[in-house]
């Protein structure tokens, strides 16, 4: 068990036919199913009435570069209303049902989204300012007015953490679509943007790696990239050459970190190898690494490393 002990939001996968609202564990992440099982709500979209369960569902798409629902240093939502074209508005939509809901009484859940149709459970909430307007661009590049409706959690004990493997996913999502937009249409939309950045707390995994296998591993490239063949680009503070240490098999995909494993590269061999992962690069390396073990005449990490590779 990890010392930290926080509870991994877990995923729950079989389809509970009778999951109600009470089941849902704040940090949990359910899928639409669940969702409209729980409330009695539709299986769609980003505000969700039920007037079965009196609620609200309202969803919060973190990996939709379209809404920028971001909280605040003080435990603010700041929710954008629904409309995807056009001004956006308060009448006859789920947007009075929300800016309405402390009068009527009416129950608002949150549930925040990385992935489709995986949504984290953040427990209620209701709006915790006035409701005010901004100017965004819509689907269709076209400046409108949108909702804003500040929100915070009814219960603050169970706060919710993120995983950030999720979050760095939705960026990497979030990060194609926009690359579809031209440099003029970027600049539009940075006009747009009214928050100054926002920070969050998640939840992470850290990798421990053994600093004498890395240290090995660089001294052994002698300030020679494994990869490239060329001189480290730069000294750090030191003095040392600067290379950095990567794992043929990354530890993220349970690859040991074992000598027989680990190579010494420069920053942009480095960078290289995580954004292409070219096949090409992995052979060189796996080379590189046999013929140390080699000269090394390393029987035991030569049949570890042969054990590695061959699978
Ligand atoms: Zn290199
Ligand atoms: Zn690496």
């Amino acid at each position: 068990m990890a010392p930290a002990d926080i509870p991994l939001a877990k995923y729950i996968l079989e389809d509970s036919h009778s999951l109600q609202i009470s089941d849902l564990v704040v940090g949990n992440k359910y899928n639409n199913k669940q969702i409209a099982t729980a409330f009695k709500c539709s299986l769609m979209g980003g505000m969700r009435r039920s007037k079965k369960t009196n609620s609200l569902v309202l969803i919060a798409k973190h990996n939709n570069p379209l809404y920028d629902d971001q909280w605040t240093e003080d435990g603010i939502l700041n929710y954008t209303g629904m409309g995807k074209v056009g001004d956006q508005t308060l009448e006859g939509n789920q947007n009075i049902t929300l800016a309405t809901s402390k009068e009527s009484g009416i129950h608002v859940y949150l549930f925040e989204s990385y992935q489709d149709n995986h949504y984290y459970f953040d427990g209620e909430v209701e709006i915790a300012g006035d409701v005010y307007t901004t100017n965004e661009l819509d689907q269709n590049q076209n400046m409108r007015t949108v909702f804003k409706f500040p929100l915070r959690l009814k219960n603050t004990n169970s706060k919710l953490l993120i995983d950030i493997q999720d979050v760095e996913n939705s960026e990497k999502e979030k990060r194609r679509s926009i690359r579809k937009f031209s440099q003029k249409e970027m600049k539009e939309k940075i006009k747009s943007i009214v928050s100054s950045g926002s920070s969050r707390e998640v939840k992470a995994i850290y990798r421990e790696r053994n600093s004498m296998i890395s240290e090995y591993t660089k001294k052994r490239a002698n300030g020679v990239c494994d990869l490239c063949r060329k001189p480290a680009p730069f000294k750090d503070k030191n003095g040392n050459p600067y290379l950095e240490e990567h794992h043929v098999v990354t530890l993220a995909s349970a690859g040991p970190d074992k000598i027989y494993n680990t190579v010494a590269i420069c920053p942009n061999c480095h960078r290289r190898i995580h954004v292409l992962n070219r096949k090409s690069d992995i052979d060189k390396l796996q080379k590189v690494i046999l013929k140390y073990l080699l000269d090394d005449h390393d029987i035991e990490n030569i049949e570890n490393f042969k054990k590695l590779f061959s699978k």
